[in-house]
């Protein structure tokens, strides 16, 4: 049987930083469960992030190891913001990244949403 390992929640990387407010963002959305800010390296006209309030290193602890009410608001959340960005209608992208052969860089879990264009076939 494999098994994962997820590394020990960080509280220096910078998201967490960001949700403490030392660091500035520009914030879309916030609530209790989730704050959405625009990504400083855009891929697409708009390119949102979603966090989650808690200490969650990737969707993968966060996918096992949080309460109903928190994954349950932070997708209410990711709705949420999509429905502020007046986005829906002409579509987005939901995106996460998890561990070193998903890409992610800040290990504190999040979900890229792009939107604004005509986006691109996955690339594996
Ligand atoms: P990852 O590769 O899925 O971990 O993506 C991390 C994202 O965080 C990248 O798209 C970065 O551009 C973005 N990022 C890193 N630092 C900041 C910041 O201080 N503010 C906003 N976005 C950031």
């Amino acid at each position: 049987m494999s098994t994962t390992t997820t590394p020990a929640y960080d509280d220096n990387n910078v998201f967490a930083r960001i949700l403490r407010g030392e660091i500035p963002c520009r914030r879309v959305y916030e609530d209790e469960f989730a704050l959405a800010f625009h990504d400083i390296n855009p891929q697409a006209p708009v390119h949102v992030l979603v966090i989650p309030k808690g200490r969650w290193v990737s969707f993968a602890d966060f996918s096992a190891g949080a309460s109903a009410q928190e994954i349950a608001g932070f997708w209410r959340a990711v709705g949420e913001v999509t429905r502020r960005l007046g986005i829906a209608a002409r579509g987005y992208r939901l995106l996460s990244n998890v561990g070193a052969d998903g890409g992610q860089e800040v290990p504190h879990f999040h979900v890229h949403l792009f939107a604004g264009r005509r986006l691109g076939r996955m690339v594996a």
